[in-house]
């Protein structure tokens, strides 16, 4: 939906990650390893040169969900054990180092290659979107059906839904017919 608001930069990337798949609506950009690949390369996070496997594939969704879970800490959500060890086991796995760049300024780093190292880039990304002062903007939308990833631009942090148009009417609207069922029995 282009109404939503997208963060830049590392904010950016994340939220881009892990909005690939419109869990309401449909579809999933990442629908297989290929389209995985392309995402992936077009991004710089891996060579052209390098293969993705099923069990990459696998993994890189797993590592997608996994983000989602620990921006829900962004919209009062608790981060779920399992969303902790898919991501820990993704910076191991990848193993991200500190390192010195050419520029004189430290990064996270992985030394493996191919799609590990990629996930392992995805998880530095997280890390350092997570130390911007903008990183709380970057919310779940609250309707279960939804899970947008949204970037909040309003003053006062407010924002409960990736747009107003679609989710937050329609989960007025269900809570409407909750509250009328209710009270009518
Ligand atoms: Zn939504």
């Amino acid at each position: 939906m282009s109404d939503r608001e997208t963060a830049t930069g590392v904010i950016g990337l994340v939220q881009e990650f892990v909005n690939t798949i419109d869990l309401q609506d449909g579809p999933d950009e990442l629908a297989d390893s290929g389209t995985l690949k392309a995402w992936l390369v077009a991004r710089r996070l891996l060579d052209e040169a390098d293969a993705v496997g099923d069990a990459d594939y696998r993994h890189a969704i797993a590592l997608r969900e996994a983000m989602r879970g620990v921006i829900g800490a962004n919209s009062g959500l608790p981060a779920y054990p399992l969303d902790l060890a898919t991501l820990n086991e993704a910076a191991a796995a990848s193993k991200l180092r500190m390192r010195f760049g050419a520029d004189g300024r430290p990064r996270l780093e992985p030394e493996a290659r191919g799609v590990v190292g990629a996930m392992g880039r995805l998880v530095a990304t997280l890390y350092v979107a997570m130390q911007e002062d903008d990183w709380t903007r970057l919310k779940l939308c609250g309707r279960q059906a939804c899970r947008w990833a949204f970037f909040d631009r309003s003053k006062n942090h407010s924002s409960r839904w990736c747009t107003m148009a679609s989710c937050g009417n329609r989960e007025k609207a269900r809570r409407f017919r909750t509250r009328a069922v209710t009270s009518s029995g």
